[in-house]
């Protein structure tokens, strides 16, 4: 196919001309009016969808649902995957795939986030009463600062699997009408003992994260447990729950309400969960998006990479070479196993994680020069790890170059970035699991204030960028040191 050279338009010119550390300008300084408007309806969007997708589980069928009516059909149960094809494992682990012009062959352009996100777990065995209270014992789900979960209106949100094979979903906090459940805390008069003389990690024993949830006895005077039988006939009636039904029961306490904007002037959102639905919703808006790619896509959306990535459903499984099988066999190429790793490592991949954007009033854990900042678009963040590069996949300087080209070439406005000081602590991504496929992967996605809080804050704009940012990587082709690109100007 012959290629077309069209006029570089003068903002790339500029971008070209100052070099990415050197450019102060953020997304806000180059959006046009029109932009703008896409921005607003984009952070509408958006925020609905977090407010209305709280758990791994909610966030596969939501996305499943919408991949179902751009027409992609279910793998190993279809035979038209003109469209695309899907993979759903344990009801938590989605796979997407969008065929390309390409034999899969030659590799995809994958994008990798995550559907799970830090919380407080109901334990199996959770109900108990004291003091004339009911209460729940909670069990933590990833790095979460204890404190923060403390005194602040809480939603249930859950899965119940029952014996004789139904299943039920709980939902309570959300509607305005609905109760809230909460975690207590002692007040500043008698805090001493218990909290203020004590270390931080040590003021907040996970054991002491219980959940209030009745106060009204049930039954009669004499009879015992009137406040675990008053949350117990509330279970009963509203769900047809059983107390022996908690344990085959996945139970998650979320902040209720839905996701703000934030700041006079609107510019931010603050909600549950960005970390890391931003980058599903911005990498499912994306794929959605693009019509004919050179290349063949995936993106999978991972469960339980906020506690290490293991289990059925997080990136530590084989579900990436099921994927690839299917897609080569949905394209009539026999899935060899020789093929299907040939195909892996021939692929790009974008591991779409937030990043933890620079706090002005926390600066002394970034070294100011490489952190990322709220507004000025998807971190590139070459490796992660702790001090010394442990547990990162390091990207090589040629992917490296090859996405600074394609980016740079289509106006995506990005910054290269690290997560923090060497020595101040360190995170990793699925960057990792996917790395041992031998594909080319970097970490990549939008900055965030007070990650893993009840209330991550992000920008509008980088929002907006990230999804063009995704869609120019899906719509790459040709090599990594002469790409090609089917967006915008570049072709
Ligand atoms: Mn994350
Ligand atoms: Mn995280």
């Amino acid at each position: 196919m012959a290629e077309k050279k069209k006029a570089v338009p003068k903002k790339v010119e500029n971008n070209v001309e100052i070099t990415e550390e050197e450019s102060q300008k953020s997304i806000w300084d180059i959006l046009s009016d029109k932009e703008l408007l896409s921005v607003e309806e984009t952070s509408l969007d958006y925020r609905n969808f977090l407010s209305a997708n709280k758990t791994e589980r909610v966030v596969a069928s939501t996305i499943l649902n919408w991949a179902a009516e751009a027409g992609l059909a279910e793998f190993e149960v279809s035979s038209n995957y003109a469209r695309g094809g899907y993979m759903l494992h344990h009801g938590k682990l989605l796979g997407l795939y969008v065929p390309g012009r390409f034999s899969p062959s030659e590799g995809f352009n994958v994008v990798v986030v995550h559907g799970d996100a830090p919380r407080l777990d109901l334990k199996p065995k959770c109900l108990y009463e004291d003091l004339g209270l009911g209460l729940l014992k909670s069990n933590l789900y990833g790095g979460l600062k204890k404190f923060q979960w403390l005194t602040r209106p809480l939603a249930l949100w859950g899965f119940c699997a029952l014996k004789d094979g139904r299943s039920v979903e709980v939902r309570l906090g959300e509607d305005p009408g609905d109760p809230v459940l909460t975690v207590t805390d002692i007040l500043p008069h008698l805090d001493r003992k218990v909290q203020r003389d004590k270390r931080l990690s040590e003021a907040f024993p996970a054991e002491k994260l219980n959940v209030l949830a009745a106060s009204k006895p049930e039954g009669e005077f004499k009879k015992k447990n009137r406040l675990k039988s008053a949350i117990l006939k509330i279970l009963e009636d509203r769900w047809g729950l059983k107390q022996d039904d908690l344990i085959s029961s996945e139970l998650e306490l979320v902040p209720a309400g839905p996701a703000r904007e934030v700041g006079f002037d609107r510019s931010l959102i603050g909600g549950y969960a960005q970390d890391d639905r931003l980058n599903v919703y911005c990498a499912v808006k994306a794929l959605l998006k693009v019509k004919h790619p050179y290349r063949p896509l995936l993106l999978i959306i991972f469960d339980r990479e906020e506690i290490g990535s293991y289990g059925s459903t997080g990136a530590e499984t084989n579900f990436i070479q099921r994927l690839v099988a299917s897609s080569l066999d949905a394209s009539g190429y026999e899935p060899r196993w020789l093929d299907v790793q040939t195909a892996l490592a021939n692929s790009w991949c974008l591991s779409a994680d937030v990043e933890a954007a620079i706090d002005p009033t926390f600066k002394e854990t970034h070294d100011e020069l490489n952190a990322g900042k709220l507004g000025f678009g998807p971190c590139l963040t070459r490796y992660t790890g702790s001090a010394g590069k442990y547990g990162a996949s390091e990207a090589r300087a040629e992917y490296m170059a090859f996405i600074r080209q394609i980016f740079d070439k289509n106006s995506i406005v990005w910054q290269s970035s690290l997560l923090g000081k060497q020595e101040e602590g360190g995170g990793g991504t699925v960057a990792l699991s996917l790395a041992a496929y031998g594909l080319s992967v970097v970490d990549c996605g939008a900055p965030v204030l007070s990650m893993h809080s009840p209330f991550e804050i992000t920008s509008k704009a980088d929002l907006w960028m990230m999804i063009k940012a995704i869609e120019v990587f899906f719509l790459s082709y040709g090599t990594l040191d002469q790409p090609k690109n089917t967006y915008g100007y570049y072709q």
